[in-house]
């Protein structure tokens, strides 16, 4: 599948990598918006939000406790981060493979407005 973070989570493409178990992997946003960027996605391939179903509520979960995690080690839980999912033309969503955006490290605006 020509899916690239498919690529990341099979290591046929580098990233850097913050977390990763058998479901799950955390690796950095290469074009990073805030001090720490980091893209939570799980191991299968799953399109969007849009397509996900009542057997994946597990690992959707997962996903936030690895985020939950990251943050953790990088140091920004005290202070605070946004979690973002894309989802979609209107989300603004580029790249079809769910990503949980972890956000932090400043503080962030809330510019999310119609455009
Ligand atoms: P979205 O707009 O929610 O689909 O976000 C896609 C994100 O993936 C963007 O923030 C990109 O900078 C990021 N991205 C795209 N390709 C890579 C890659 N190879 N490694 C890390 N991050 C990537």
């Amino acid at each position: 599948m020509d899916c690239v973070f498919c690529k990341i989570a099979n290591k046929e493409i580098p990233a850097t990598i913050l977390f990763e178990d058998e479901d799950v992997i955390a690796f950095r946003d290469t074009n990073p918006i805030a001090p720490v960027h980091v893209l939570v996605i799980p191991k299968k391939h799953i399109a969007s939000v849009v397509d996900i179903t009542e057997g994946d509520v597990n690992l959707m979960g997962k996903l936030v406790y690895a985020a939950k995690k990251v943050a953790d080690e990088l140091g920004i839980s005290e202070k605070g981060y946004k979690l973002l999912f894309r989802v979609g033309e209107h989300g603004g969503q580029e790249v079809e493979h769910i990503h949980l955006h972890l956000i932090g490290g400043a503080r962030l605006s809330e510019n999310i407005k119609p455009v």
